[in-house]
């Protein structure tokens, strides 16, 4: 029995894109569908632009709670549990001097990975293109036809799309290994920033756990509004007390997020390729075989990858464990495989996913 089953394998590795077999490549615009007129469609592009606008208002909604959480924990929670003491120099300060250092380092982690998520270009099928017009379109399919024999069309930028690529519409654009977009960092999570939204997640759900532990105390102290003892600190109570329910609610939403990410990453796959690998999957488990993802290197080898480090990668190990704005391995218009890759002919026309 072999390890992977042999569906109709095409000469494209987007099996989202089932249109683009059909569909003749020319930079001639065609008339919109009708159906993309429909009720359903507006709603749909409604949705598209509200998430967009969105985007700078979620921003500086970001931008304010961390403030806010950061402060408190320096004004309060570290103050609260741990201070400097005169005269005992560094062992004697040893364990204020861990907490700032952690402290400090988280916030590096999350300031920093937020800062790239949101200013790095997550990759377009132009990138590395100086041609325009005709010649545009001519140097990006002779680009991909050097490894993909019939490369899908985007139906929106009428441009031929590498492997891994798909349209975003609320970026209007078609995006280098797309993931989703994310309101949050107002900006398509794609091949080059993809790393720092992980980042970023895993250094704000850590953070949420230790602010949590650390504010347990401080709380308490915040809400036992009848106590004699005066509160001594620079924010008001409520706004302690606030930031610790914050807190919770935020690591439990961003763990959970950064615990489904991780699965995607060390599995090689993205969010839109979850949905597809998990539906050929199934149709693999009822004939008795294997599927198997032609983008995972197992494990170690996916762990690896995301930090550009290893026998694949640029970079020493240790980066990974610091946040710099260290680019992803490959241009995103181009992946190396584990093995042959299979996909499902669904025989029907199907829209770009967002
Ligand atoms: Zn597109
Ligand atoms: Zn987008």
């Amino acid at each position: 029995m072999s390890d992977s089953i042999e569906f109709t394998p095409l000469a494209t590795s987007d099996p989202l894109d089932n249109e683009a077999n059909d569909e003749p490549i020319t930079t001639a615009r065609k008339p919109r569908p009708s159906t993309l007129d429909s009720f359903a469609a507006q709603i749909d592009r409604l949705a598209d632009s509200t998430i967009g606008y969105l985007g700078p208002v979620l921003l500086l909604t970001a931008f304010v709670l961390l403030s806010i959480t950061i402060f408190c924990f320096f004004t309060v929670y570290l103050p609260f549990h741990y201070s400097w003491t005169e005269g005992t120099g560094f062992f004697g300060n040893w364990a204020y001097i861990l907490h700032l250092s952690w402290s400090l380092y988280l916030v590096w982690g999350i300031i920093a990975n937020y800062y790239y998520a949101v200013r790095t270009p997550p990759g377009g099928i132009l990138d590395g293109v100086s041609s325009t017009g005709d010649a545009m379109f001519q140097d990006v399919l002779q680009e991909i036809e050097t490894y993909t024999e019939f490369p899908p069309t985007c139906k929106r930028c009428h441009l031929p799309k590498p492997e891994r690529t798909h349209h975003c519409s609320v970026c209007k654009r078609c995006v280098l290994k797309y993931d989703h977009h994310c309101p949050w960092i107002h900006n398509c999570v794609g091949h080059f920033n993809h790393r720092f939204f992980l980042m970023f997640l895993t250094y704000l759900s850590i953070a949420c756990v230790y602010f949590v532990i650390m504010g347990a105390g401080p709380f308490l102290f915040a809400a036992d509004t009848e106590s004699e003892k005066e509160w001594p600190y620079l924010m008001d109570r409520a706004v302690v007390a606030f930031s610790e329910v914050l807190a919770v609610a935020i690591g439990v939403a961003v763990g959970g997020m950064a615990v489904w990410h991780w699965y995607l990453a060390l599995s090689a796959q993205t969010t839109l390729e979850q949905y597809n690998n998990a539906y050929i999957k199934k149709i693999c488990k009822k004939r008795g075989e294997t599927f198997t993802n032609m983008y995972s290197f197992g494990i170690a080898g996916n762990f690896m990858d995301i930090f550009n480090i290893g026998p694949r990668g640029h970079y020493p190990w240790y980066t990974a464990l610091l946040p710099l704005p260290i680019p992803p391995i490959g241009n995103g218009k181009r992946f190396e495989r584990s093995g042959r890759g299979y996909v499902l002919d669904f025989g029907q026309e199907d829209e770009d996913m967002v």
